[in-house]
């Protein structure tokens, strides 16, 4: 393909993306397919000689489009969201030609130095003390496993990583049965061990964990010869919005010498509307932080901003100098590869920046106000309906509800739901019953589209 070509494409592309994106209301939110369905369309063998992009395009509404979720439909109620809004998708646009490798800071000072701005902007905006610095990852996974590593040299003295942990005392990390399985995943690829990643009972409607036995826990664990090496801490999980008093678990970490990570991938983005930062009130002790612009807030898939009190703690775990990528001015500038688990790096400060110049922050915070009061009024309709309880009240803009007649009835509902396309909802477990979860934050849902919402739940029922 010549360049020539690809402007043709180009603005092909951008016709067909305004299309998509204004018609989407008209398609079910959910591929309705089986599995092997697109597979069975694709050539088993790559062709030996050039296909024409006229080819290729039309096999892609063919083939590939009927065989997609759309995760940008107004009426995505599952998951959560993962937002692309049109400035963030067009800045991603530029990136992708550009295609720098941002590493180290001269391998693209300007994606340097905007990260640096953007993660300043996005504290400011969640309100967050001027202390804090940090780096956009490439999710709240990786975030939250640069922040378990970190914990891991910290909690060792910077000595797992020459010498692993074979032999030694274990590391115990600590958190409620709420949390994202990201902190699972980020024991396990720690080496630190599921085991000793110990689940603290709750208390309260929140799912908090509780204190007083995080602060036993933590003394036995010691006496037992073990290390305490961080606590992470929830503030909106993934399943029901399970929150931990962010305060009274740091203020324990403080005293017991012991890291902190919080991981609000999720509710983070709601933190620009200073009414709801009650949710983490304390958050300003924090070692380590994590919130995904590119759930609710609109930059498109994947920008995570990881916060740190000390960016030193995370160079420790991370940093490495081979000769091959010894850099220019080195005393004065970041590279932000040494603050993330990946050497390669997209950039991805340039989204935020269209973002929050073109939107403004007053306007992500009216989107975020909305979703949170749209989901409130589902939640009410489906409470006054007889046969429907809600089962754990909202927490932002996420709610679950079950039906009166057992598992296999809200589970018969969730389906028939997904089949009829015209919204989509996923489950999860409460106390060992499904449930189901209904939280509202894309970037086009209307008021119009919560009606619709319950309009198809209450006809399906
Ligand atoms: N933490 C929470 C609370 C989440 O809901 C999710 C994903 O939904 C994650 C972490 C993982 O995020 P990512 O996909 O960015 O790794």
């Amino acid at each position: 393909m010549d360049w020539a070509e690809f402007e043709l494409w180009s603005q092909k592309f951008a016709t067909w993306g305004r299309e998509y994106r204004e018609t989407l209301r008209d398609r079910p939110v959910r591929a309705p397919l089986d599995p092997g369905a697109i597979m069975a369309q694709l050539p088993s063998n790559p062709p030996e000689t050039p296909e024409s992009m006229d080819a290729i395009f039309a096999d892609f509404e063919k083939i590939i489009l009927p065989g997609m979720t759309h995760w940008q439909h107004p009426r995505f109620f599952a998951y959560f969201t993962s937002n692309a809004a049109p400035q963030s998708v067009l800045a991603e646009q530029l990136a992708a030609v550009m295609a720098a490798q941002c590493m180290l800071w001269q391998t693209s000072p300007a994606a340097t130095e905007l990260e640096t701005r953007m993660i300043d902007w996005l504290g400011q905006a969640i309100g967050l003390p001027s202390h804090f610095s940090g780096t956009l990852q490439d999710g709240a996974s990786g975030a939250t496993l640069a922040a378990v590593l970190m914990m891991r040299e910290k909690a060792t003295q910077g000595q797992a990583n020459a010498r692993g942990l074979a032999g030694g005392p274990q590391l115990r990390l600590y958190c409620s049965n709420g949390v994202h399985t990201s902190i699972d995943r980020a024991a396990w690829f720690s080496g630190i061990g599921g085991d000793n990643l110990v689940r603290i009972p709750v208390t309260g409607d929140m799912g908090a964990m509780d204190v007083d036995v995080l602060r036993e826990t933590i003394h036995a664990d010691r006496a037992a010869g073990h290390i305490p090496a961080g606590i992470i801490i929830s503030v909106g999980g993934t399943g029901t919005g399970a929150t931990d008093d962010v305060a009274a678990c740091i203020a324990l970490a403080k005293s017991e010498t012991i890291m902190t990570h919080v991981d609000a991938a999720w509710a983070g983005s709601a933190m620009i509307c200073p009414e709801f930062r009650h949710y983490w009130a304390g958050i300003e002790g924090a070692d380590s932080i994590v919130f995904n612009p590119h759930k609710w807030l609109g930059a498109q898939f994947e920008c995570a901003a990881h916060f740190v009190a000390n960016p030193r703690d995370l160079q420790d775990a991370m940093a490495i100098h081979p000769a091959y990528l010894a850099t220019q001015n080195a005393d004065e500038i970041i590279n932000y590869s040494e603050w993330s688990i990946g050497l390669g790096r997209r950039f991805r400060a340039l989204k935020l920046w269209f973002l929050l110049r073109s939107e403004g922050v007053d306007a992500l915070r009216t989107m975020i106000r909305n979703h949170v009061a749209w989901s409130e009024k589902v939640c009410e309709a489906l409470r006054v309906t007889p046969g429907i309880t809600i089962v754990t009240e909202p927490m932002l803009s996420l709610f679950t509800f079950a039906l009166d007649a057992g598992d296999a009835a809200t589970q018969s509902l969730l389906d028939r739901i997904n089949d009829d396309g015209r919204i989509y909802i996923t489950p999860t477990k409460v106390d060992g019953c499904t449930v189901i979860r209904f939280v509202t934050g894309q970037w086009e849902m209307a008021e119009e589209d919560a009606d619709l919402a319950i309009k198809v739940i209450l006809e399906l029922m």
